[in-house]
């Protein structure tokens, strides 16, 4: 789960890293009491106005404006509200103080998936895109391997330290930075957490002036930290989450069969066979080894209103689940919803499949196939039709 800037930073702050003053844009707010305070110490007016979104590269996109004068403020928070990133709309905005900058520095940690390992990445070409530097000037980037998990030994940091050429009075606290970011990574379950840039200002402080943070979907920690903020992610779309919410398995794709099939084992099959008889899957879908009407009757919800599904294909194998109770299953939730109008193909093996094919053959909605080929053929067929 990606989460935007402001919520990586107050994670980060939360660890004891130094973000600068900031406030999070609300229509509610008072804007001339927040320039007030955002610009009170410094020494040249004017404070950062941010898109939050998730993608990058929003700087050179236009979504981060330097306003000097307060009369500014309002019109240039518009005009980046009303913007698009990346087919990205932006989600809010982030007010920060300017920082007086002496140098920015990249750094990082990520899951290496090759090595098996987090892997602290440094650069002095901070502020900068990282994947620019890494294809043109590869020896500008230190990587390092985390040996143990959230704990960077004092070697570690030293090779850290000199790399960057960070000038004495700052190793202590850049030091801090690198052992914090190592134990966030750890404790969020991230597989990426990413300061760019990491900000030596002129009097010699350190400060996170950007912020990135994605926990590993299999973790718990994204949920947690959505809660903890109240963010919505504006990925979640509707249909995984009520995908979710009836427990099935869904991964939407980009075909124009809809799969409904018992078993993630059997529903890639299934999906092998569609391609080879010419058409793609709409989706992935294991509704489970119980099949009850109310998840026969979600799937096929879902699947019929997902857009540019074609026709249906249900292939179900029945070892523990019997046939029949899954075809009442379809019938029932076929009498529940009339509106469906798209041609489904069922191939039903296994357990009670006579009994099935008889409950199925009564009602003219049905096509039933004789195998899971001739289901994938026809399911193709029709949807071409
Ligand atoms: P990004 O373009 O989405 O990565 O947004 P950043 O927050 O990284 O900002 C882009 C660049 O703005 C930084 O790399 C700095 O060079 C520049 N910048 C200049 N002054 C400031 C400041 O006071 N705060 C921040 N955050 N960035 C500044
Ligand atoms: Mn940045």
């Amino acid at each position: 789960m990606r989460f935007p800037e402001y919520i990586a930073k107050q994670l980060l702050a939360q660890q004891g890293i130094t973000i600068p003053r900031s406030r999070v844009y609300s229509q509610e707010m008072d804007l001339h009491e927040m320039w007030s305070d955002l610009t009170k110490d410094g020494t040249q007016p004017g404070i950062i106005v941010k898109a939050q979104v998730l993608t990058g590269g929003r700087g050179k996109a236009g979504g981060v404006k330097l306003v000097r004068n307060e009369s500014d403020l309002k019109a240039t928070c518009d005009t980046i509200l009303a913007m698009t990133i990346k087919k990205e709309k932006v989600m809010g905005l982030l007010f920060e103080e300017l920082l007086q900058i002496d140098r920015e520095i990249y750094i990082s940690i990520a899951l290496d998936r090759k090595q098996r390992k987090p892997i602290i990445m440094l650069s002095c070409d901070g502020g900068m895109d990282i994947e620019t530097v890494a294809s043109n000037t590869p020896e500008r980037i230190m990587k390092m391997p985390l040996t143990e998990a959230s704990c960077l030994r004092n070697w570690q940091l030293r090779e850290l330290i000199a790399f960057a050429q960070i000038p004495q009075e700052c190793k202590d606290s850049f030091a801090n930075v690198c052992r914090k970011l190592a134990l966030l990574f750890h404790a969020k379950n991230c597989s990426l957490v990413e300061i760019n840039p990491l900000v030596i200002t002129i009097q010699g402080q350190i400060i996170a002036a950007d912020a990135k943070l994605v926990t590993d979907d299999n973790a718990t920690s994204g949920k947690d930290i959505a809660a903890e903020f109240a963010y919505m992610s504006p990925e979640e779309d509707p249909m995984d989450k009520e995908a979710a919410q009836a427990k099935l398995n869904f991964v939407r794709l980009d075909g124009t069969i809809g799969c409904m099939v018992n078993g993630a084992g059997l529903a890639m099959a299934t999906m092998d066979a569609l391609l080879m008889s010419g058409a793609s899957p709409a989706n992935f879908l294991d509704i489970g080894g119980g099949a009850k009407v109310e998840q026969v009757s979600a799937a096929l919800d879902i699947i019929s209103r997902t857009p540019g599904v074609k026709s249906v294909f249900i292939n179900i194998f029945g070892g523990i689940v019997r046939c029949d109770m899954v075809a009442q299953g379809l019938l029932d939730a076929l009498k529940l919803h009339p509106e469906w109008s798209l041609p489904i193909v069922v191939r039903l093996a296994g357990t009670n499949e006579t009994e099935a094919r008889k409950l199925l053959a009564q009602h003219p909605k049905f096509n039933l196939a004789a195998s899971m080929s001739d289901g994938a053929k026809k399911a193709v067929e029709l949807s071409k039709a």
